[in-house]
């Protein structure tokens, strides 16, 4: 449990043996954060032990489990990792192929995924029918790897080959990386919030470099969102990029005014509120020189439930700043995401139920602006209909029980 580095020391990583492998950091949506949760998940079958390693989530897990257990099979953990494992398992049994046997359980499950498997000696790497969370593959100098970021072949030394195709099963074997048309592929659904948060901002997702993305979400945001201010200062990490693009545009003098203890882990990944707030004040430490007695326009990515935002405006304010303008370069989160992002209950989010002056005055900033979806589709560049907008828009790409789906304007014409 914990941050890779503390997890697993190099004695741990020099232990292991063997020229190939799969590995998981854990990011808590389905199941709780415990130690049996974690992955890969492993099991051992007639054809050799499998490993499995998923990011995302399976939308009717629960439906697949229940029908599960009524025919007997018993769960050791929460997560749905295990009845994806559990599934394949009993497939290869009957076609003794581990590809077919993928396709057949990709195609029994509803929701978004990129996996990484191991099948006794064979690795694969998969990629839901929508595209919904990051995959790509590029190669070392000891041979070709699968892994949500293109960032990871740049720290092994290596490059970047491509992303992998929604619905497209891939073997790495020793001398080539090959394709496996499942005949899945459902159209393209990528999340925004890889590009407005969760990636990193090196990383280049299905053709899109994350930096240059966020620069232009800021120029737009600046533009749809200007207000006569003395410096642009960024929410460290995640709003820096978005905050250049703003300055850029604006033509306002940028300047770090909030300096991050680079040891203290993300806000929004721990699980406790009183971690989070209590987090934001151990995170992140004015200077004074910067903000005192200037009218601060404060950029960030986004706004989820608020609180780390109100807790930073509030630092600022007491750092001396005159006024505190909110920009963010996401639309309002007002709707769950069912596709692997922790964002699960209307509830949580600040903007559910609240105008956008009421919730700066929640944040108690001087005033507060986000960008439009139309702003944040045109800076990722990719078309709306190849998005998932779901937290935004309440429209999500594929069926989801008691929520709209993304074409149900046309379903409803039928009606
Ligand atoms: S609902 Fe939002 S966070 Fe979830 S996959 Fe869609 S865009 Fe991403």
């Amino acid at each position: 449990m914990g941050l890779a580095h503390q997890a697993l020391s190099q004695e741990d990583v020099r232990s292991l043996k063997g020229d190939r492998g799969i590995g998981h950091v854990r990011y808590s949506t389905v199941g709780t954060s415990s130690a049996e949760n974690a992955q890969p998940v492993v099991m051992s079958t007639n054809f050799g032990d499998i490993a499995l390693a998923h990011n995302g989530e399976i939308v009717n897990a629960g439906r697949l489990r229940e029908d599960l257990k009524k025919k007997g099979w018993a769960f050791a953990t929460t997560s749905d990792s295990e009845i994806i494992i559990r599934l394949l398992a009993n497939d290869i049994a009957d076609t003794g192929d581990p590809a077919r046997s993928i396709r057949n359980v990709m195609s029994l499950m509803n929701g978004s995924y990129s996996i990484t498997l191991m099948v006794d000696d064979r690795v694969f790497a998969v990629r839901d029918p929508y595209g919904i969370r990051p995959l790509c593959i590029g190669r070392t100098k000891e041979g070709f790897a699968a892994a949500s970021e293109s960032v990871v072949f740049d720290t092994l030394g290596g490059e970047f080959m491509r992303d992998v195709e929604p619905g497209e099963l891939v073997e790495i074997l020793p001398g080539e990386v090959k394709s496996i048309n499942t005949g899945l592929a459902r159209g393209r659904a990528h999340c925004m919030f890889e590009w407005v948060y969760i990636a990193r901002a090196d990383s280049c997702l299905d053709g899109r470099l994350v930096y240059d993305v966020r620069r232009k979400i800021g120029r737009r945001l600046a533009i749809e969102q200007p207000v006569d201010v003395d410096v642009v200062v960024p929410v460290p990490d995640s709003g820096r990029s978005h905050s250049m693009g703003y300055a850029e545009q604006s033509g306002i003098p940028y300047s770090e005014g909030l300096m991050k203890n680079r040891y203290v882990e993300r806000t929004f990944i721990m699980p406790e509120q009183t971690d989070r707030s209590t987090s934001v004040m151990l995170k992140l430490n004015p200077l004074k020189s910067v903000i005192k007695d200037k009218r601060i326009a404060l950029v960030d990515d986004s706004i989820v439930r608020g609180t780390t935002m109100r807790k930073i405006v509030q630092l600022v304010r007491n750092a001396g700043a005159k006024e505190v303008h909110v920009r963010i370069g996401s639309p309002p989160i007002r709707t769950p995401c069912y596709f692997g992002i922790d964002m699960k209950t209307r509830d949580q989010f600040a903007a559910t139920g609240r105008t956008v002056d009421q919730i700066a005055e929640m944040l108690t900033a001087d005033s507060l602006g986000y960008i439009s979806v139309e702003g944040l589709v045109e800076a990722i560049g990719h078309s709306a209909n190849d998005l998932c907008l779901g937290c935004l828009t309440g429209e999500y790409p594929l069926p989801v029980e008691g929520e709209k789906i993304r074409f149900q304007k046309k379903l409803d014409s039928f009606t």
